[in-house]
């Protein structure tokens, strides 16, 4: 995720640490190359605009330039912008007091607004649905498509209820969106569910009548939430339609789908700043429970270039044992990473919705996976768990002792190559100097600390 702006921006930062002390020249050099570097990623102008404009008057302001690390702190400055810009705090679903919610979903056809539809139900329905401590218990909900424009829109929600085993509301053929709508909240209140979600019907363009209808559908409906589905793919155009639709639906949120793929992050950090409302969700894969709480700070974090850490440790803790995922989290602290733990990883990452899913996740990992993904992506985890077993515990605990006669061996041993080895020896440098970096900076603790 965001890697181009990532990677910029790391650029950026890597100069400005190695400074004793800045100029005020230098800030502002640095801040020209951050707004370069949002318009890359496809941040709206005006909104790169006042960002590098806040952030520059910070910088001046707060005396860095006198201060003993002056590099630090620009990046701190440029970071507490960057999660004000995205919005302050992950912000939970609200549900209102009396059942039942509805869940008003609206977005562009393809955006993935049905996936994210069965996804928040699935979370709802396993009392997972807001991330946070409230909110635990499980949900009875009933989902219901208004889609009657695109053929089999309400079997493909059906399809996924019954994945996922969640109630979908029967299908009248013929029946219009708000009439279907009517019957759902009754459906709804007389069953006793929860939730109803509500899937609306999506067009290629923004339309009048489109948003006729999300109008005509809310006010029957009388939403607690309106999410709005954009693809964050679209970059710049996601931004328009968010524009679009905030401007005419009441919203009460965003659901930013496909944040797994290669995208430039203008979206995410365009969208709080245009439409004032708080990104709720993340959509990580096609998979019905890749589906993440929007955490600024991390992505922040991510931009920023220093892995998103607790993102994986809570990732890692629902698919492993909860000491396990303390033991990983500890290691990480203290900036030790050996062979073992590489091992354990990658057994984990095929539960976790493989490597995909973790990219940016793990300091590091994006060049890993780009090595992974040379090499021949997912099945590559199978030979590198080999080569790992084909190593002494003295190499494990220790790769640094592995010279080319021992690669050999290892690579013989596990029915692989010396090419093969060699990445994986990369791969585990790369992920152990992020690691220790975050050492450096005082451990998880400290880090969260300079991320404000
Ligand atoms: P809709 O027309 O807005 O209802 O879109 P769909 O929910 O049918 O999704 C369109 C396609 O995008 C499907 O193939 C989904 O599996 C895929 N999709 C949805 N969300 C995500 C996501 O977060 N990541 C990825 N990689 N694919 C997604």
């Amino acid at each position: 995720m965001f890697e181009s702006l990532s990677d910029r921006l790391g650029g950026v930062f890597d100069r400005l640490r190695g400074r004793g002390a800045l100029t005020e020249a230098d800030v502002r050099a640095a801040m020209r190359e951050v707004r370069v570097a949002l318009l890359e990623a496809d941040v709206a102008l005006p909104v790169a605009r006042e960002f590098v404009e806040k952030a520059t008057e910070k910088a001046i302001g707060q005396n860095v330039l006198r201060s003993v690390t002056p590099g630090q702190q620009v990046v701190k400055i440029v970071s507490d912008a960057l999660v004000e810009m995205l919005g302050s705090d992950a912000v939970e679903l609200e549900l209102g007091v009396t059942p039942p919610a509805v869940i008003m979903m609206v977005g562009l056809q393809g955006s993935g607004k049905t996936t994210s539809t069965a996804k928040i139900a699935k979370r709802l329905a396993a009392g997972q649905a807001n991330f946070g401590q409230a909110g635990r218990e499980r949900k009875k909900v009933l989902m219901a498509s208004l889609d009657v424009n695109r053929p089999n829109a309400q079997e493909q929600l059906a399809t996924l209820g019954t994945q996922i085993d969640v109630a979908t509301l029967p299908i009248v053929q013929g029946q219009q969106p708000v009439d279907i709508a009517r019957r759902a909240m009754q459906a709804a209140k007389l069953q006793g569910y929860d939730v109803l979600m509500l899937d609306t019907a999506g067009r290629l363009h923004v339309d009048q009548a489109l948003m006729d209808e999300m109008k005509a559908v809310a006010d029957v409906a009388n939403p607690a939430e309106i999410l709005l589905v954009v693809d964050s793919l679209t970059g710049q155009d996601a931004v328009n339609v968010a524009q679009n639709f905030s401007d005419q639906v009441p919203l009460t949120g965003i659901v930013l789908t496909r944040m797994d793929g290669d995208a430039r992050g203008g979206a995410a950090l365009s969208m709080r700043a245009v439409t004032g409302k708080p990104i709720k969700f993340a959509g990580t894969g096609e998979k019905l429970d890749a589906l993440e709480a929007f955490h600024p700070e991390r992505v922040a974090g991510r931009i920023l270039g220093m892995g998103d850490v607790v993102s994986l440790v809570e990732r890692a803790a629902e698919s492993i044992q909860a000491e396990d995922a303390e033991r990983m989290a500890a290691k990480m602290a203290k900036g030790q990473f050996d062979m073992n733990d590489l091992r354990a990883q990658l057994a984990q990452m095929q539960r976790m919705g493989g490597l995909g899913a973790l990219a940016g996740m793990i300091p590091g990992m994006k060049k890993a996976q780009g090595a992974v993904a040379s090499v021949g992506g997912e099945k590559v985890l199978v030979h590198m768990d080999a080569m790992i077993g084909s190593m002494t515990i003295k190499e494990r605990n220790k790769p640094e002792l592995i010279n080319a006669k021992r690669k050999i061996r290892i690579a013989k041993g596990s029915g692989t190559t010396v090419q093969e080895v060699n990445k994986l020896l990369k791969m585990h440098l790369e992920m152990s100097t992020a690691m220790k970096k975050i050492k450096k900076m005082g451990g998880m603790k400290g880090m969260m600390a300079m991320l404000g």
